[in-house]
């Protein structure tokens, strides 16, 4: 048997049994954790609000060798987002976040990166980000943490930054997503360039994607907008790894 304890968000729960409560979490050092509230099901005392969607926790559980689920022992909140996803926006955006870190979140497997993007983007929202924008932030660090995401800083066939062309149509470049690259519109050969695998995107939302990847989310706002193209490239990029489109997606209102 192996004792752990570890800061989490607790995303999800589901019932097992007359009795107990599956809690899934995400953790920094255990990565996706599994872990059985024996009797949490039937009386609410002993973890209480803990265990409410994307509470801050610090979460004890065992571990027994040779067994998928753990169980937790206790769950004590560190941070509550009970009052923020009062806000419909925000609660959609959590279910949104919560949903996104149990698909790409790996079980037992430590990754301290994206536990933190999770953590600051939540902390950010909640502190008044446009939800567009803290939902943009986290589809592009994930897909990037994920090795997912194409180097967005020159096209990848001449090198050239599409930001600094000029002239009309300047700017203007495509993501090619099988080949994972960028690829300014000389090399795109724009005509017919839009497709399964590739995404147009405009010269705002180039530079909105490459300043959001060097800044922290709370200097994220640049992100809402139009920003034509990225959230189709956030969305086909999830897609080649998921498989289906994320369920929580259509409360979100995509674009604004
Ligand atoms: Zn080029």
């Amino acid at each position: 048997m192996l004792r752990r304890c570890e800061e989490a968000y607790v995303l999800g729960t589901r019932p097992l049994g007359e009795a107990d409560l599956l809690v899934s979490f995400l953790t920094s050092e255990a990565g996706k954790v599994r872990a059985v509230a024996r009797s949490a099901k039937k009386s609410r005392r002993r973890f209480g609000a803990a265990l409410e969607p994307l509470t801050r926790v610090r979460a004890s559980w065992t571990e027994t060798e040779g067994r998928d689920l753990g169980r937790l022992d206790s769950c004590d909140i560190l941070t509550s987002y009970v009052e923020a996803q009062r806000e419909l926006p925000l609660f959609y955006f959590f279910a949104y976040a919560s949903e996104v870190a149990d698909l790409f979140a790996r079980e037992q497997e430590p990754d301290p990166r994206f536990f933190r993007l999770f953590a600051a983007v939540l902390d950010a929202a909640a502190g008044g980000l446009p939800v567009t924008a803290a939902r943009r932030y986290l589809d592009l660090w994930t897909l990037r943490l994920q090795g997912l995401l194409p180097d967005l800083s020159s096209c990848s066939s001449c090198g050239v930054d599409p930001a600094a062309e000029r002239g009309a149509g300047a700017g203007e470049c495509v993501v090619d997503l099988s080949e994972g690259a960028l690829l300014c519109r000389e090399c795109a050969g724009l005509a017919g360039a839009a497709g399964v695998e590739r995404v147009r995107l405009a010269p705002g939302a180039l530079r909105a994607a490459r300043f959001g990847m060097r800044r922290g989310p709370a200097e994220a706002a640049v992100l809402s907008g139009p920003l034509e193209g990225l959230d189709s490239l956030s969305r086909r990029a999830m897609l080649r790894f998921t498989e289906r489109p994320l369920r929580t997606l259509r409360f979100l209102a995509e674009g604004a």
